[in-house]
């Protein structure tokens, strides 16, 4: 059957209903397009995090993982250059006061590239009249540069700390503590997951852009002489392997490369992955070649040296670095994207092929390593404590095992609804046959088949169905 367009509207509102993610602040009317992960989105995020980690640090010898803080001495972002070139172009509407990305309009209106240059988009805002998409006016303030860092306080400091805009500054300044302490060789990686944070001019389409957000980053330090052609393929190849592991399909995934004109003058490439968003194709994950720029300045700025000795060629070097990067907001708005269904549920009887009713069951296809819940567990009546009794005992065996749910609210009908929505794999229902033959009935989310399986059996049968 065709699949049904997918809209944030949908999504956004599936979120919001099955207890993914929530508007923040609404009680207060709600706070700058920020939002909070509910229960299930905080599972499924924890999920996606962990197959991360397993895949780029548990199951790597050569990449290890950090924790930072979020707030770093403030000379780190005087050496990587944040404080002064973190900026995005804005432009005030002064008739309704709102804020753009100037660089956005501009683009959007004459389809060209305008970084950086403030002053030919001050000319072309006025000249083209270009309209405010808020008001449809055309009087614009000139375009300015907005540093994107937010600034904070700290008690003892007599200088602005920063927030950290992303999280590779406290991998950088953790190379020489990572060399010292740890038997890595190089090439090897130094992987971190973390909160960054951003000013955005203009956040929005849902948790796409946000300003508070997390990064799974990894830089991968390799020998300058290395060719580094072949190792950039393979981690843009992992980067895209991580995607469809999400449930992301290929053909939902692009490569942007960067033009020479555009890269920064430390980087020799630099590729966006992006994902076909409904609001179109967008960066996903990112990877950039940045050669030694970062140890070169923290180590001009720091007096320190942050080299490499190989002990096997009796040389020391400033290594070069692949930085790819992996927004965690966007995955899980990949992930959520891309398991969503909307099937017309087939009549019930004898096979007739091709006959649905009208009634459609919406249903989260997570791979099932993500998803949120993974058996629930019914009694087939609520009123009945011989079932109820038996299908809790089931459920507290099976909760030690991965994370589980029992309901016994409204009909069974209901109840798949709601497990499906939520993407969960397998419903297990205790009945009054289940007091007799020792078996309960396992119901499949994606085939919705039902099969009878022994108890005593369950842990192992679902055990080999998530794997
Ligand atoms: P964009 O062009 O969309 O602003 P960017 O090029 O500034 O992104 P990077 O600096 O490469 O992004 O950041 C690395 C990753 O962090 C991105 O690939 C994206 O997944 C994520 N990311 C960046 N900014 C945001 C944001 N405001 N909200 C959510 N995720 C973000």
């Amino acid at each position: 059957m065709k699949q049904q367009e997918i809209t944030m509207e949908k999504i956004v509102s599936l979120c919001k209903r099955r207890g993914f993610i929530f508007p923040c602040s609404e009680i207060y009317g709600g706070f700058a397009n920020s939002y909070s992960f509910g229960p299930y989105g905080t599972e499924l995020k924890n999920n996606i995090k962990k197959l991360w980690w397993e895949k780029f640090v548990s199951q790597r010898e050569d990449i290890v993982g950090i924790d930072g803080p979020i707030l770093l001495h403030p000379k780190v972002w005087e050496a990587s250059g944040h404080t002064t070139g973190f900026n995005d172009a804005m432009a005030d509407c002064k008739e309704c006061k709102k804020r753009f990305r100037a660089d956005h309009l501009v683009e959007e209106a004459t389809g060209r590239d305008m970084e950086g240059r403030l002053e030919e988009m001050t000319k072309i805002l006025k000249e083209k009249k270009i309209k405010c998409p808020e008001c449809q006016a055309s009087n614009w303030t000139e375009v300015k540069n907005l540093n994107m860092m937010f600034k904070t306080e700290m008690n003892g400091i007599n200088e602005p700390v920063y927030l950290r805009p992303e999280t590779a500054g406290a991998i950088f300044i953790e190379f020489k503590n990572i060399l010292d302490s740890m038997r890595v060789k190089i090439p090897f990686g130094i992987a971190q997951i973390g909160k960054a944070f951003r000013n955005e001019i203009v956040a929005g389409n849902f948790i796409f852009r946000i300003r508070e957000f997390e990064q799974m980053e990894i830089e991968y330090f390799f020998n300058p002489e290395m060719k580094w052609e072949d190792l950039f393929e393979k981690w843009l190849k992992l980067q895209e392997e991580f995607a469809m592991e999400l449930g992301v399909k290929k053909t939902d995934l692009r490569r942007l490369e960067h033009p020479k004109a555009k890269l920064s003058h430390y980087s020799k490439k630099t590729v966006d992955i992006e994902y076909k968003f409904p609001f179109g194709f967008k960066e996903l994950y990112g990877l950039a070649h940045r050669g030694d720029f970062d140890l070169s300045q923290h180590s001009k700025a720091s007096n320190q040296k942050l080299e490499y000795f190989d002990a096997e060629n009796n040389k020391r070097f400033i290594p070069h670095v692949l930085e790819p990067t992996f927004g965690l907001d966007r995955s899980i708005l990949a992930a959520l994207l891309s398991a969503y269904t909307e099937e017309a549920i087939p009549t019930p009887g004898p096979s007739r092929e091709g006959n649905y009713s009208s009634e459609i069951r919406i249903v989260m296809k997570f791979p099932k390593k993500l998803a949120p819940i993974k058996a629930a567990v019914f009694p087939l009546l609520k009123n009945k404590p011989e079932l109820v009794k038996k299908a809790k005992s089931i459920y507290d065996e099976l909760k030690l095992k991965f994370m589980c749910e029992f309901d016994d609210h409204g009909n069974i009908g209901k109840r798949y609804r709601r497990q499906d929505e939520i993407g969960t794999p397998y419903c297990v229902t205790v009945d009054f046959d289940s007091l007799e033959d020792k078996a309960a009935t396992v119901r499949d989310r994606d085939t919705m088949k039902q099969e009878r399986v022994e108890i005593n059996k369950l842990e192992n049968y679902l055990v080999n169905g998530l794997r």
